[in-house]
């Protein structure tokens, strides 16, 4: 198979993820990487203002039927004065996330989208579920720049099994709206589900490609707590980092997360996903006292300090001959 070849069929992609050496493929990735987005990591902050949520997803810890979460929902000053401390940390974009919680209406949403970009000129990305079009349009003219909306998996049966009977085809006509819409679309899926092959990782990676994505975060799934899926277990790091790397392939110019969950299985080596086609890191600017419970899955990650944390990421981005933005 031809490294350089970008129209893999599902067959040879799946193929690619089996390969016993990946190391070939891992420096392509980093090659491409490098000439697109030079040495920069790309740093957002997220804010999770809401973990109050509608929908079943069988692999959330937020999902309603977990009546074990102490559900909260951020003021709309608290999240205004949150928003603020992070751009004078030095963030420049602001992922606005939580669960589908109906207060935050687009009247609500659009609101708060423009007075943070009002006072603080960052870049804002929401990513708070499925929505209508009217939705999606009324938000995206308030100024939103991107909506972060994963679909989670490619096929159609374990899909429908994972969200209580909701189909994927509803999630795709929302990333269509997105993209018609004009924002920076931004997809992803999860590695380790119930019922996954390599060839529905496969399918996952094209499907990125034909959504047009600008963003792809791409995770192993960890088990959460009070959850149908507790007891499943977590997906492979190393299957997420040659997902990754194929992706890069396919898709030179998106932006690739280090997605939190990578960090969180794997904590000696969780850089190494720079090496592999990522060029964005996320940290979480929300205030502590919530922070405990906006539990998708199991997270030791913790918020003390917002301004010495971005130093310290900065920090580590220099230390691997990275440029922080
Ligand atoms: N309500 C929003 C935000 C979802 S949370 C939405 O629907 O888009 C953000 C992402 O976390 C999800 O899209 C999913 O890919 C990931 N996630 C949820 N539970 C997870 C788990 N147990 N392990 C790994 N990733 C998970």
């Amino acid at each position: 198979m031809e490294l350089n070849q970008t129209n893999w069929t599902v067959e040879q992609l799946a193929e690619l993820l089996a390969l016993p050496d990946f190391s070939r493929m891992y420096a392509y990735a980093d090659k491409i990487n490098c000439q697109v987005h030079g040495d920069i990591i790309e740093i957002r902050a997220i804010l999770e203002f809401s973990n109050i949520c509608k929908r079943r997803c069988a692999y959330c810890g937020l999902n309603s039927q977990n009546s074990k979460v102490r559900r909260y929902r951020m003021s709309e000053k608290e999240i205004m004065e949150t928003a603020i401390i992070a751009a004078e940390a030095g963030y420049r974009t602001l992922v606005m996330q939580s669960g589908e919680d109906d207060y935050f209406n687009r009247r609500r949403l659009g609101e708060l989208v423009r007075q943070i970009k009002k006072q603080t000129g960052m870049a804002i990305t929401v990513s708070c579920g499925e929505k209508s079009y009217e939705d999606y349009a009324w938000i995206r003219q308030a100024g939103a720049d991107r909506y972060l909306l994963k679909h989670e998996t490619a096929d159609p049966d374990i899909y429908a099994g994972l969200h209580a009977g909701d189909a994927l085809s509803n999630r795709l006509r929302c990333l269509k709206d997105i993209k018609e819409l004009g924002f920076e679309t931004g997809s992803g899926f999860m590695i380790g589900l119930p019922g996954q092959s390599l060839k529905t990782i496969a399918q996952d990676i094209l499907l990125l490609k034909e959504i047009g994505c600008d963003m792809a975060g791409i995770g192993p799934f960890i088990p959460s707590p009070d959850t149908e899926l507790k007891d499943w277990p977590a997906g492979s790091a190393e299957l997420t980092k040659r997902a990754v790397a194929l992706t890069r392939i396919l898709l030179p110019d998106a932006n690739l997360p280090a997605t939190t969950a990578l960090g969180v299985l794997v904590k000696t080596d969780k850089y190494s996903i720079f090496q592999c086609g990522a060029n964005v890191i996320m940290r979480k600017v929300t205030p502590q006292k919530y922070e405990e419970c906006y539990s998708i899955y199991p997270n030791q990650i913790e918020v003390r300090d917002i301004f010495k944390e971005r130093k310290q990421l900065e920090q580590m981005i220099r230390g691997m001959g990275k440029i922080p933005r």
